[in-house]
């Protein structure tokens, strides 16, 4: 048997020290099941932060990978490749978005989103108008751009400057008319705020967003990383108030686990990044491109973006039962499609709960600073959200009768 003690120890003497990583070493995953090398079996509604759309190993992303890696892997973006191509069409297509770009990861498609609206001003000489406004408690990702409209000081904290972004509170439409101007070349937005504790929007918020954005000449610029790609029972969060932005990023899910990351924006912006002006080694590689093709296609053909409107409910409505069971541990549920917040009440240790949930063989993550987060494929079963319901309960119960957390 593997030593998972020794693996442990390399990766505690040898990697970069940024991550908190559990004690064990996950080696194995199918549908939303993962194992770790010792044998343990973890029921996996975390799916790698919204990332594995179809859940671990499943055999058309795997063959999709496999084929395509034994055929063409990289060739840069000096040649055009086929899955690119076709991923392109259909990304496209099934939007009504004209151009894409692809990039890598979600800072990166944030990166190009804010690279492409500064340009669309400054490449029509208007150099003054490069200001964003974004909003407090947002998450947009670790480079320095994607930094500078991320509105958390724990992120951004000893990393300054980070200049020509305006932060306002989310959710506060007079805020945003009052902060407007002739320099502000667009509005940022999570239709969902992910990483800040899956805090919805409130009603009309980004209707009010799209009108102040017309109003003035902005762009309107969505930040879909997280809740896109099926992942609140649309494809788009966008969608749930009608509302078309004028950029929309996207990365996490698309790839269902390989890295990749998309730009879409309207016709009126496909001049303002010309060759030369933008652009990356690895983005769109023929690998990439065909894994995202392959969850696409398994997104339509087996109706994952209902089944997660449908299965989300269910979760929704588990997660409110357990609410009413615990009133002193549980201060509120809040979520859409699969992506839902267990905001725990400040007398319970979230960290604790997250450890206690690892032991009993459940893997959630942590979203805002008090509460538990589901993202799991839109694969996971319903009897699977139902055993991992069930096994936070049996958690928040011994801490209960523990009395001490
Ligand atoms: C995760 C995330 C990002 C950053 O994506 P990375 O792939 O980690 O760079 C950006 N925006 C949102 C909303 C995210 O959830």
């Amino acid at each position: 048997m593997t030593d998972q003690a020794a693996l442990v120890d390399l990766g505690q003497r040898h990697l970069y020290p940024n991550y908190q990583q559990s004690p064990f070493v996950l080696c194995r995953g199918q549908g939303s099941q993962l194992w770790d090398v010792q044998g343990k079996r973890y029921l996996d509604l975390c799916a790698g932060i919204a990332v594995n759309t179809l859940g671990h190993a499943h055999p058309r992303l795997v063959a999709a990978i496999c084929e395509q890696a034994a055929k063409l892997i990289h060739v840069s973006n000096y040649f055009y490749n086929e899955p690119n191509l076709e991923l392109a069409a259909r990304l496209t297509e099934m939007s009504g978005y004209s151009r894409v770009f692809f990039c890598n990861s979600g800072t990166e498609a944030i990166e190009m989103s804010l690279k492409l609206a500064r340009k669309h001003f400054t490449a029509k000489t208007n150099p003054d108008r490069y200001r964003i406004i974004a909003f407090s408690n947002s998450f947009h990702g670790r480079t320095l751009g994607a930094l500078a409209v991320t509105g958390q000081e724990k992120y951004r904290d000893g990393f300054g400057p980070l200049a020509g972004v305006t932060h306002v509170p989310y959710g506060d439409v007079e805020a945003v008319r009052a902060q407007m101007g002739a320099d502000v070349a667009g509005i940022l937005v999570e239709p969902i705020q992910g990483e800040g504790g899956i805090i919805t929007a409130p009603e009309g918020f980004l209707r009010s967003l799209r009108r102040i954005a017309d109003e003035q000449g902005a762009l309107l610029l969505a930040d879909e990383v997280q809740t896109g790609v099926g992942r609140t029972g649309r494809f788009f969060a966008c969608e749930h108030s009608g509302v078309v932005p004028d950029i929309v990023a996207l990365a996490k899910g698309l790839g269902g686990g390989f890295p990749i990351g998309a730009v879409l924006c309207t016709e009126a912006l496909a001049l303002a990044l010309p060759p030369g002006s933008h652009g990356t080694t690895f983005g769109g590689n023929p690998l990439a491109s065909r894994a995202a093709l392959a969850v696409l296609q398994v997104l339509d053909e087996e109706k994952l973006v209902a089944a997660s409107q449908i299965k989300g409910a269910w979760l929704g409505q588990l997660l409110t039962e357990l609410a009413a069971r615990f009133p002193g541990q549980i201060a509120a549920t809040r979520g859409l499609g699969l992506l839902w917040a267990v905001e725990l009440d400040p007398s319970v240790d979230v960290n604790l709960v997250l450890q206690q949930c690892k032991n009993a063989g459940l893997l959630l993550t942590r979203a805002g600073s008090h509460a538990l987060r589901f993202s799991p494929a839109l694969t996971v079963l319903p009897s699977e959200l139902e055993e991992g319901v069930q096994l936070l309960g049996k958690v928040l119960e011994a801490i209960v009768s523990c009395g001490i957390c």
